[in-house]
Order: structure tokens, then C-alpha cells, then sequence
């Protein structure tokens, strides 16, 4: 049946990990709504706008043809029908992502996008930084991981294949203005349930929220 499970937390808290696994294991489908910020920043990067120029950020935004997948277990990006899957990883997408991310015009448009992917799955897992409060405040199950810095910095440059102390430079800096912006900055809801993962296992974080599912 329906469920929706709102799954936020800042990079390298193990969100992307846990939300795939979750989502294969209760058979739902997977949105990472990271990669949708990514992808529209990639269109702007390769339009050669000014990154600070807002309104031509928002029109660019506006005008991509974005279409992400939701299968948990490989989804594709593209942008204007090219696979972007790879480049929205790079150096470039993560450097300027947070200031796209902080427009507010895409920012709307990308909530309106989730919120229909959101009812056209039916039962899925969100994983991003406004999910439980913004997108989908409704959700049955919200989870906020956390993770010291030191275990996000190690798992973000193993995923990366980058450096750890540019990682962790890289992770401080986004922090800082994922949680400052003044449009929908990272917040915790209320009503989440908070996992520290910096000392479990992916499968145990996996099988209490899978507990907390069935109760
Ligand atoms: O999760 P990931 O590191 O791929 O997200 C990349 C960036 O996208 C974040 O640093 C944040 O600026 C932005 N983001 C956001 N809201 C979301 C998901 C990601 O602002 N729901």
C-alpha cells in the first residue's frame, strides 16, 4: 500500500546508503532529490550564467527538460536527454549546488516536481534535506540521520574517490550553507525519528526503521 518515508540529514550521514537499501527491502520506489538539485546545476553551469545572477539561474532551471528514475536499485539522470549521471557527481556540480540549491525559484520548482513523483509512486522513499518538513510533511515515517564529521568525511571521500581532508572541507562548507540559506535551509521536523549512524551498520540502521514501519 501507500507509504512514504521522508529521509533527511546532512551528506555523508549515510542517507543515500540507507534510503536505496530501505527502499529494496520494503519494495517501494526511490527519489534522491540531491541529484535533481545536482542536475539542474549542471544545466546551469554548462549555460555559462552567472552562478549569482538569480534570475537567470531560475530561467535555466526552468527551462531544462530534467527526468531522474526512482528504481532503488539504478536510476538514470538525464537533462535534456543527456546522461548526466556522472558529471553531477564531479567537482564542478558539487561546488556551485548549494547556491543553486538556495534560489528560491528552483527550489519551487523541484518541490512541485517531487510532491507528483511523491503520489505517482504511491509507496516510496525521499531521501534530501527539506523532505519531512517541505516536501512531503505529510510522510509516514521521517528520519533525520547524523553521523559525526569525521565518519561523513571518510564516506563521502570513498565514495568520491577524493581526498578526506578536501572532503571534509567540502562537507563543512556545504553544511554551512545548506543549514544558513534562507529558503528552506537543513531542519530537523519535529517529528522525526534521529539515528546517529556514525557508530551502526547500514543493515541496523535499515532494521530499526524497518521496525518502526511495522509498528
Ligand atoms: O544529497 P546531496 O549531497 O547530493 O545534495 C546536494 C546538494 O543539493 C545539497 O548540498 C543541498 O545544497 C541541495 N539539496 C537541497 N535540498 C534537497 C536535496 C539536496 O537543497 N532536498
Amino acid at each position: 500500500g501507500r507509504c512514504v518515508v521522508a529521509v533527511d540529514g546532512p551528506s555523508g550521514s549515510g542517507k543515500s546508503t540507507v534510503s536505496r537499501r530501505l527502499a529494496v527491502s520494503i519494495e517501494a520506489r526511490y527519489l534522491d532529490t540531491g541529484a535533481m538539485y545536482r542536475a539542474l546545476t549542471w544545466a546551469v553551469l554548462r549555460s555559462g550564467v552567472d552562478l549569482a545572477d538569480v534570475e537567470s539561474v531560475a530561467k535555466v532551471a526552468g527551462e531544462a527538460d530534467l527526468r531522474i528514475g526512482t528504481d532503488p536499485q539504478g536510476y538514470g539522470v538525464t537533462v535534456d536527454g543527456v546522461d548526466v549521471a556522472k558529471e553531477i557527481r564531479g567537482p564542478e556540480v558539487t561546488g556551485a549546488v548549494s547556491a543553486v540549491a538556495a534560489v528560491g525559484a528552483v527550489r519551487e520548482l523541484l518541490v512541485a516536481r517531487q510532491r507528483q513523483m511523491i503520489v505517482d509512486a504511491g509507496r516510496i522513499v525521499v531521501e534530501g534535506r527539506d523532505i519531512g518538513t517541505v516536501v512531503a510533511p505529510d510522510a509516514d515515517l521521517k528520519v533525520y540521520l547524523t553521523a559525526s564529521e569525521a565518519a561523513r568525511a571518510q564516506r563521502r571521500s570513498a565514495e568520491d574517490a577524493v581526498d578526506v581532508a578536501a572532503t571534509a572541507a567540502d562537507l563543512a562548507r556545504r553544511d554551512k550553507l545548506d543549514s544558513t540559506r534562507k529558503v528552506n535551509p537543513l531542519q530537523q521536523a519535529p517529528d522525526a525519528v534521529v539515528l546517529d549512524t556514525t557508530e551502526l551498520g547500514i543493515d541496523e540502521v535499515v532494521a530499526r526503521l524497518r521496525a518502526l514501519l511495522s509498528d
